[in-house]
């Protein structure tokens, strides 16, 4: 029998598939084979040494398979004789636990046992730099204020339009495109869609931004701070819950405040209860924590939180409720990793949901000039040990990720902790040799 993946080569004209997964550093590993290979790979996946990437896997582990989801392939519109697929990591016919399409996989079947179906937009920041990573591309692009700047997005027409355009022929429904708060940083935006599928499509994104800013000679970055004094790169959530057809928003309710329904404000108060832990997965690195908890930057603000606070439309809290029937989560950054960062939205609004958890009475200031006036919300972690310790000491979350996962995850980032901390800075040395 032919496969999906076989028919869709010979519709397509497509030589190559790409038999895309991410690790758990956010890592897109992918081999190429060939259409007149598909048939077998479809069904038995492509063979990788899981050791040889962040899987927490060791050479002795047997073949890691990838088998792609044909539901989420894409024809490369820059290169169209590839096509791109992301694909779920088995071993000896299993699941592998902590692999991040798997964790997302397992947590919308938990929804869809309680009627739900989780649906989320993505708002990836990112800066276009020179090649070696470490200017700003545009000479000019130096506004105190840059943000919505005509002039510097103009300068970038051609690797915005060009993704853009692809965005558009893809059926994503994307639908604007602007320069960011810092110098060299840009947004662009698509419609919102099932957690799965967002997930594959703001990795592709991640994927297509950067072969397009290779191809204009830039380089495109989703560090969460890559310069100090700049206003960091946020990967903010826009989240909704709808019954099962996805016809009817379980979110809204006009009713009630800000027009959240009662599990709305549940899922919400799951997402405040555990928001300590949570960033430890929506702000992977260590660098994720010079743009949560940052001082002033020089546009004036940093646009992201250093409280667990809720409010209306306001933009200086870590969760802002737009209008009716969505709240927007500000934690994430550019380096969270895309399936994982869904997964724990999922994770925590659950058991939001399960325990009808309450977030709180809602703080309307402006958390830049009044956030010491607010005395109900506690401080987000200040340093990825930090969080790491808490998303240590929250079982029900670990368990809501798999209890692989979460052993996994713990594991590796605390050796990146280790290397971090293992490195000699200047710093030290400037701040500690007169002693
Ligand atoms: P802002 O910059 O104001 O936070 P953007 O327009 O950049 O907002 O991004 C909003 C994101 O929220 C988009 O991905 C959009 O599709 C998504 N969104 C809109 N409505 C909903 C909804 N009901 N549920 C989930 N996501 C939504
Ligand atoms: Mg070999
Ligand atoms: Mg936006
Ligand atoms: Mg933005
Ligand atoms: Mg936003």
């Amino acid at each position: 029998m032919t496969s999906d993946l076989a028919a869709f080569a010979t519709k397509n004209g497509i030589k190559y598939f790409m038999i895309s997964y991410t690790d758990l550093f956010g890592g897109q590993r992918a081999k190429l084979v060939p259409a007149q290979a598909i048939d077998d790979m479809s069904r038995d996946g492509a063979g990788f040494a899981g050791f040889a990437t962040w899987l927490d896997l060791t050479a002795a582990h047997p073949d890691m398979m990838a088998v792609p989801d044909p539901a989420s392939v894409i024809q490369l519109p820059w290169k169209p004789e590839v096509a791109w697929v992301a694909s779920n990591c088995v071993m000896e016919e299993k699941p592998v636990g902590q692999a991040p399409r798997n964790v997302l996989r397992k947590l919308v079947d938990e929804a869809a046992k309680e009627g739900l179906r989780v649906k989320t937009g993505v708002e990836p920041e990112f800066f276009l730099l020179t090649p070696e990573g470490d200017k700003i591309a545009d000479p000019y692009d130096t506004a105190e204020k840059p943000c919505y700047d005509q002039q510097a997005v103009m300068r970038r027409y051609d690797v915005i339009a060009e993704v853009c355009d692809y965005m558009l022929d893809l059926g994503w429904e994307a639908y604007q495109n602007d320069h960011e708060d810092a110098t060299g940083q840009f947004e662009m935006n698509w419609k919102y869609d099932d957690v799965l599928p967002t997930a594959d499509k703001h990795s592709f994104f991640k994927f297509m931004i950067k072969s397009i800013a290779e191809k204009h000679g830039l380089r495109a970055t989703f560090m969460p701070k890559p310069f100090k004094g700049l206003t960091g790169s946020g990967c903010h959530a826009h989240i909704s819950v709808w019954d099962l057809e996805g016809k009817t928003n379980a979110f809204a309710d006009p009713e009630k405040e800000l027009g959240l329904s009662d599990r709305g404000r549940n899922f919400l108060g799951g997402i405040m209860k555990h928001a300590a832990a949570l960033a430890a997965i929506t702000n992977p690195t260590v660098n994720s924590y010079k743009r949560i908890n940052a001082p002033r930057t020089s546009s004036g603000a940093t646009w992201a939180p250093n409280t667990v606070t809720w409010t209306g439309n306001n933009r200086t809290h870590m969760v802002r409720v737009p209008g009716p029937g969505r709240f927007e989560l500000r934690l994430p950054d550019g380096a969270a990793n895309p399936y994982l960062m869904q997964a724990v939205i999922l994770a925590a609004g659950l058991d939001g949901i399960r325990t009808k958890a309450d977030p709180g009475p809602r703080s309307d200031v402006d958390m830049y000039t009044q956030g010491h006036t607010v005395t109900n919300g506690t401080k987000l972690p200040l340093n990825l040990l930090d969080a790491l310790r808490d998303y240590d000491r929250d079982e029900t979350l670990k368990s809501m990720m798999g209890t692989d996962f979460s052993s996994a995850y713990l594991k590796l980032k605390l050796q990146e902790w280790n290397n971090f901390t293992a490195h000699f800075s200047r710093w030290e040395h400037d701040n500690t040799l007169d002693i």
